[in-house]
C-alpha cells in the first residue's frame, strides 16, 4: 500500500533529481541567442499550460483565455518593475495574485453555466483583456508594448544572466510540474476529476462541485500569471499581440497534443509545439499548412495525447499489494430494525411544468430497515430519490434526515450528513480507477478529518465487502457492467452512510448477477444498514424488504409491510393493468 509517507519520500527524491536536471541544463544552455530564447519560451509557456491541465484535464472545464492570464502576469511584472520600480519578485507575486483573483472572480460569475457557455465566456474575457492591453495607453503603454523589463536579483545574487535566468524558469517549471502531479493524487484533485467525469455523482458523493470548479479555475489562472511574469523577464519586451486569442488556442493545443490529463504530457506538448515551427522552417511557405495538418492529425488520432499513448503502451496498472484492513465500522454492527426514523418525507411534491412526477408523497424510513419503493415505470421513483438527495429542488413538502430539515441543503451537504446513493443509469467516474472511485466516496467531500490512510482503509474495506479488491487498480471502464454497479455500491458504502439509497441495483444484470446482488443486499441488511431500494424484481423485493411504499403516477397508493402492500387492490391493478381492476 502506498502510504502518504512513502509518497512524500518519493516526492523529495523526484524534487532532488529535478534540481540536478535544472543545474545540468543551465550549465550546458547557451548564455544568449536563439536557442536560449526558445528554451525560455518553452519553459514559461509550459507553466501556463500546466494551468490548462488543471482546469481542463483534471476538472473538465474548457478555458479559452489562458493567454489572457499569461498577459496579465506579464504586464504585472512589466508595469511593476518598469513603471513603479518594484522588485522583480514582488511584481511576479502581484501578477500571480492578480490572475488568481481574476480567475476566481471569472469562475464565480460563470461556472454555474453549462459547458459550452463557459467556453464562450472565456473567449469574451480573452477579447476584453486584449482590448484593455491595447487601448489603455496610460497604464499598459498600448500597442507599442513595454520594453526594458529587468530580470531579478535575489539576496545580492544577480539572476539576470541568460543561462541563470533560464535555470530560474526551469526551477519554477519543475515546482509547478510536481505540484500538478501531486494535485492529481490529492483529495482536491480527485474531487476535480470526479466533477469532470460525472458532476451529479460527484455532488452526491459530497463534492462541492461549484467550489471545486472555481478552485480549479483560480489555480489555472494563477499558473498562467506565473508563466507570464517569467515570460516578461525572459524577453525584456512584451506587447499586447503576444497574448491574443490565437495564443490561447496555441496553449490549449499544446496541452491537448501532449495529453491534457497529464502534467508531463503538457510539458511534452509545449516543447514540441515550440520546436515544431523551428524544425519545419525548411518548408518555407508550406510551413503553416504542414504544421496545422500535423497538429490536427495528432489530436485526432491520439485523443489522450502523446503522453496518454505512452501510458497505454508502457504503463500497465499493477495490482496492489495485499493488505489487511478492518471491516467498515458501520458494517461491524448487527442491527434489527428499530423505531428510530432516519428519513422522513412529508407531502413531498415535484412538478415538471404541468407534470406531477411526485405528488404529495409521505414516506418514513426506520433505522436498520430495508424500505422498498416500487411502482410501474414513470411512476416517480427516481424523481423521489433525486429530490431526497438534493439533485432536484422540491416543489413542495419537506425532507427530514436524522431529525434535521434538509429540504434546502445542496446535495454535497446531504452526502456529508451520511446520505449515499447509487444510480439507475450507472454513474461511475470513468477516467479513474476502481479504487479512486471508491476513495472519492470514502472522503465524502472532505468533511472527514481522519486522514489519508484511514480514508484509504475505508475504501479498501468497502471493496472487500463487494468483492472487488482484486481489480482495485483497473480503470473502472474495464469492468463488466455488473461489477460497475458494485463499484457504485462500494463508493456509497465507503462513506459510512447513515442511509443507502439504491436505484434499481438489479437493472441490466443477468440472472446469476441478480442472485449475487440479492446476497449482497441480504448481507447489508444483516449488518443493520438502513436502505431504500427501488427495483422491479418482485422476487428480490419480497426477499429483502421490511416495508414497501408503492407509487403510481407520482402518488402513493399503498404503504406498509410487504404482505399488506402487495395485496392492496390498487397495487394489483397498477401492476396488472386496468382489466384486472375491472375484474376486481
Ligand atoms: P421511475 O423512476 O418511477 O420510472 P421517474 O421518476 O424517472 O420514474 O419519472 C417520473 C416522471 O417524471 C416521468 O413521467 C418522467 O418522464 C418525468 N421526469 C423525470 N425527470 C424529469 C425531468 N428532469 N424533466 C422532466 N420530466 C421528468
Ligand atoms: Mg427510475
Amino acid at each position: 500500500m502506498m502510504t502518504a509517507v512513502s509518497m512524500r519520500n518519493r516526492g523529495l527524491l523526484y524534487g532532488g533529481l529535478g534540481i540536478l536536471v535544472v543545474i545540468a541544463i543551465a550549465l550546458v544552455a547557451p548564455s544568449h541567442g536563439y536557442y536560449l530564447n526558445i528554451m525560455m519560451q518553452a519553459a514559461t509557456y509550459a507553466i501556463a499550460v500546466a494551468g490548462i491541465v488543471v482546469v481542463l484535464g483534471y476538472c473538465g472545464q474548457i478555458s479559452l483565455c489562458q493567454a489572457a492570464f499569461l498577459g496579465m502576469g506579464a504586464y504585472c511584472v512589466a508595469i511593476g518593475t518598469v513603471d513603479y520600480g518594484l522588485p522583480f519578485f514582488v511584481s511576479l507575486a502581484i501578477g500571480v495574485a492578480v490572475t488568481g483573483i481574476g480567475g476566481t472572480l471569472l469562475g464565480l460569475t460563470t461556472l454555474r453555466l453549462g459547458g459550452h457557455y463557459i467556453g464562450m465566456v472565456t473567449i469574451g474575457f480573452q477579447l476584453i483583456v486584449t482590448m484593455v492591453l491595447t487601448n489603455w495607453l496610460g497604464f499598459t503603454h498600448g500597442p507599442d508594448g513595454i520594453s526594458g523589463i529587468p530580470r531579478p536579483s535575489l539576496a545580492g545574487m544577480d539572476l539576470s544572466g541568460g543561462a541563470i535566468y533560464l535555470g530560474l524558469c526551469l526551477l519554477f517549471l519543475g515546482a509547478v510540474t510536481m505540484f500538478t502531479v501531486y494535485l492529481k493524487m490529492s483529495r482536491l484533485g480527485r474531487a476535480m476529476q470526479a466533477v469532470r467525469d460525472n458532476d451529479l455523482a460527484a455532488s452526491t458523493c459530497g463534492v462541492n462541485v461549484f467550489r471545486t470548479k472555481v478552485i480549479a479555475f483560480a489555480i489555472s489562472a494563477a499558473l498562467g500569471g506565473l508563466g507570464g511574469g517569467l515570460f516578461a523577464g525572459a524577453f525584456s519586451y512584451i506587447s499586447p499581440d503576444q497574448f491574443t486569442f490565437n495564443d490561447s488556442v496555441v496553449l490549449l493545443t499544446m496541452a491537448l497534443l501532449g495529453g491534457v490529463e497529464y502534467a508531463f504530457g503538457a510539458l511534452l506538448g509545449t516543447i514540441l509545439l515550440v520546436m515544431l515551427p523551428e524544425w519545419l522552417r525548411f518548408l518555407r511557405q508550406a510551413y503553416l499548412a504542414v504544421y496545422g495538418a500535423a497538429v490536427i492529425a495528432i489530436i485526432v488520432f491520439l485523443p489522450r495525447g502523446m503522453w496518454g499513448l505512452l501510458m497505454d503502451r508502457y504503463f500497465k496498472p499493477r495490482p496492489m499489494k495485499a493488505v489487511e484492513v478492518a471491516p467498515l465500522p458501520l458494517l461491524a454492527r448487527h442491527g434489527v430494525p428499530s423505531e428510530d426514523v432516519v428519513l422522513n418525507i412529508a407531502k413531498l411534491a415535484k412538478h415538471f411544468g404541468g407534470l406531477k412526477a411526485v405528488d404529495e408523497v409521505d414516506m418514513m424510513v426506520r433505522r436498520g430497515s430495508v424500505h422498498a419503493l416500487i411502482g410501474p415505470n414513470g411512476s416517480g421513483k427516481t424523481t423521489i430519490l433525486n429530490v431526497i438527495t438534493g439533485l432536484y429542488v422540491t416543489t413542495a413538502g419537506k425532507v427530514e434526515f436524522l431529525g434535521k430539515d434538509i429540504t434546502a441543503l445542496p446535495p454535497h451537504d446531504r452526502a456529508r450528513l451520511g446520505m449515499c446513493r447509487t444510480y439507475q443509469n450507472i454513474r461511475v467516474f470513468r477516467g479513474m480507477t476502481v479504487l479512486e472511485n471508491v476513495i472519492v466516496g470514502a472522503e465524502r467531500g472532505g468533511n472527514d478529518v481522519s486522514g489519508t490512510d484511514a480514508t484509504l482503509e475505508r475504501a479498501l474495506a468497502a471493496l472487500d465487502f463487494v468483492g472487488l479488491r482484486d481489480v482495485a487498480h483497473l480503470p473502472v471502464g474495464d469492468l463488466p457492467y455488473g461489477h460497475q454497479r458494485y463499484v457504485e455500491i462500494a463508493r456509497a458504502l465507503a462513506g459510512s452512510p447513515e442511509i443507502l439509497l439504491l436505484d434499481e441495483p438489479g437493472a441490466g444484470l443477468n440472472l446469476t448477477e441478480k442472485g449475487e446482488m440479492a446476497e449482497l443486499l441480504k448481507r447489508l441488511q444483516g449488518h443493520g444498514m438502513t436502505i431504500v431500494i427501488i427495483d422491479h424484481d418482485m422476487k428480490l423485493i419480497e426477499r429483502v424488504a421490511d416495508h414497501i411504499t408503492v407509487l403510481n403516477f407520482g402518488r402513493r397508493i399503498a404503504d406498509g409491510d410487504p404482505k399488506f402492500a402487495l395485496s392492496h387492490p390498487e397495487v394489483i391493478a397498477a401492476y396488472l393493468g386496468e382489466p384486472h381492476r375491472d375484474a376486481a
